[in-house]
């Protein structure tokens, strides 16, 4: 396939919002599509050459795209820098510059799908003295060969600005449509995609023969997407829809997916990123576990051996950053505290109740810095209160309550878990949110040059995101520097095309950071787009910043309907 019909579906996905549009272009793309085609497009469309996982990182700077430019299009460096300045997007800059280059090559192949994805790879892996020449030298022949459109998302790709904004549920629609025109097949591939969060390698079985979704297996070092939880504000709502349910406490620490096989030990982050380096101490407890292959999840934290007290989560990255990874294992040993399981010496556990793996969990644990997380069953309201009122006694975030008889619910926010946290009704409430745009300091602020951002939170049934507060406040001075800093880097000219907003922030951003947001209440407003209904959006009332997430990608804040399900318990 050439790689020209996929910049021609991404320039149509562009100047689209809708996801059914989206959707159908997509769906082109993959009927036409070898297997290994389709691997390589759906990552692509990503803005990604290989799972989370991998940690591939193009890691290809401005700087270089400007002189692949140049050297490709023969103006002077001058002149990319002027149109960078001027269009702000080198992707528009190629595409420009190539499209008035007079001398178009005689000689010029065209660009095939697979071959675009290798050059892009082998870009990504050279190391050492003189790769940064090598990675130009790539990009300057992949240009010469290149349609002025084509250009532009090469460009773009290797930025890692593609920023097309479709996410993974339109992908997996897309498949489903491509094979049957609807979207029937969606939940089969869907179930596939949770069990291995990987796109590409879903896409590539699903063309091959889709039957292979039914048939798929989790398989150890493919991680599962992490199951979520829903939330009610008191335990008397909790029992309402449990019952007989299974109290564990909630730890504020790191979540962290680990998976064993023989001596093999890697540690998964919640966003599927590959963290084994950072938890030596951890990895060296797992090899000495009975299991030769497994799959669980727990959460990690520091323990204060002198207080005899959990660190949180921040103190916890704070003190393993000051010290050092192997001065902080010593002095602030991690526990983990297992709260579930996926896999056990070849079984699929996430199919079984809670209960049943639950007891799994416990046939091999507790064993050295890899606890239990702390669980009773429970009957009644007044039950499940004492226990929440111990975890806020031990200084622990709150409770999760479980039902007993679900299933791991991979990638899904279901009522199988629900968190009661001490922030409910009480003290003060956050969300996670996505910043979408910045302002400029005025009065006392305007040295910083920064005067607080826009966010917003992603709507999961459209794949948009609907702004929900302007938040000016809860930042120290070092913090303005740094979002001044950050954000400086990632503005755009546009608004992000899948955002929904009605009041626009002096800079826009693309969507990437998540932030943790504090509020008072929330309220009805014009302002904002969130849940919007007769004009008027769900907006945070006095939104105070709390800290930045970094566990967390745009695509994980909250959602839209959890921000409804938050305003009708208030
Ligand atoms: P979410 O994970 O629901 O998107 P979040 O990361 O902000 O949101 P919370 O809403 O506070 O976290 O609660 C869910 C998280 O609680 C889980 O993702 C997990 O990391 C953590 N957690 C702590 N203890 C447990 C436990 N015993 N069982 C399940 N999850 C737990």
């Amino acid at each position: 396939m050439l790689f020209e019909d996929v910049a021609k579906a991404f320039d149509e996905i562009e100047g689209k919002s809708g996801r059914l549009e989206m959707t159908d272009l997509l769906a082109r793309i993959f009927e036409k599509a070898s297997p290994e085609e389709a691997e390589r497009i759906a990552y692509i469309t990503q803005g990604e050459l290989r799972p989370p996982y991998d940690g591939i990182d193009l890691g290809l700077g401005e700087k270089f795209a400007i002189e692949a430019i140049r050297k490709a299009s023969g103006y002077p460096k001058s002149t990319v820098e002027k149109e960078f300045e001027k269009e702000g997007d080198l992707g528009v800059v190629a595409e420009k510059l190539f499209s008035e280059k007079k001398q178009q090559s005689l000689f010029r192949k065209s660009l095939s799908v697979l071959s675009v994805y290798n050059s892009m790879f082998k870009i990504s892996r050279a190391t050492g003295s003189g790769s940064q020449t090598m990675k130009i030298n790539r990009l300057v022949e992949l240009y010469n060969n290149a349609t002025p459109l084509e250009a532009r998302y090469v460009t773009r790709f290797v930025l890692g600005q593609l920023r097309l904004g479709v996410g993974d549920p339109t992908i997996l629609d897309a498949l489903s449509v491509s094979h049957t025109g609807d979207k029937s097949l969606r939940e089969e591939i869907e179930r596939a995609y949770n069990l291995c969060s990987d796109i590409g390698y879903v896409a590539r079985l699903f063309i091959e023969d889709p039957k292979k979704m039914k048939e798929f297996k989790i398989e150890v070092f493919k991680p599962i997407m992490p199951a979520l939880a829903e939330r009610l504000p008191t335990p008397k709502e909790i029992i309402a829809k449990l019952g007989k349910c299974a109290v564990e406490y909630k730890y504020d620490g790191f979540r962290i997916a680990i998976h064993k096989k023989g001596n093999r030990v890697e540690i998964y982050s919640r966003r599927l990123e590959k963290m084994t380096h950072m938890f030596p101490d951890v990895v060296e407890g797992v090899q000495k576990l009975k299991p030769k292959e497994v799959i669980f999840e727990g959460e990690a934290l520091a323990f204060n051996e002198d207080e005899k007290r959990f660190y949180s989560f921040q103190e916890t990255m704070h003190r393993r950053r000051k010290y050092g990874l192997k001065e902080a294992s010593g002095k602030y040993p991690l526990h983990v505290f297992a709260f579930d399981l996926h896999y056990l010496e070849g079984e699929d556990c996430t199919q079984l109740p809670y209960l049943d793996r639950r007891k799994k969990l416990e046939s091999f644990l507790p064993t050295g810095v890899i606890k239990l997380s702390r669980m009773r069953i429970v009957s009644t309201p007044k039950e499940l209160d004492s226990l929440f009122q111990n975890a806020l006694t031990m200084r622990l975030e709150g409770i999760m309550a479980k039902d007993l008889k679900a299933k791991y619910t991979a990638g899904k926010r279901k009522f199988a878990w629900i968190k009661l946290k001490k922030s409910y009704g009480k003290e003060m409430d956050t969300i996670d949110a996505v910043i979408v745009g910045y302002y400029r300091g005025k009065g006392s602020r305007a040295k910083f040059g920064f005067g607080g951002i826009l966010v917003a939170v992603y709507n999961d049934e459209t794949s948009r995101f609907e702004t929900i507060a302007k938040v000016g406040s809860g930042f120290t001075e070092e913090e303005m520097e740094k979002f001044q800093k950050m954000l400086d880097e990632d503005k755009v000219k546009r608004p992000p095309s899948n955002l929904d907003y009605a009041m626009e922030p002096d800079f826009w951003v693309h969507p990437k950071y998540v932030v943790e947001v504090a509020y008072d209440n929330i309220t009805r407003s014009p302002t904002h787009t969130c849940g919007k209904e007769e004009g008027k959006g769900l907006a945070l009332r006095f939104p105070r910043m709390v800290r930045i997430r970094d566990d967390k990608g745009p695509f994980n804040s909250t959602t839209t309907k959890e921000v409804e399900e938050i305003f009708r318990f208030s």
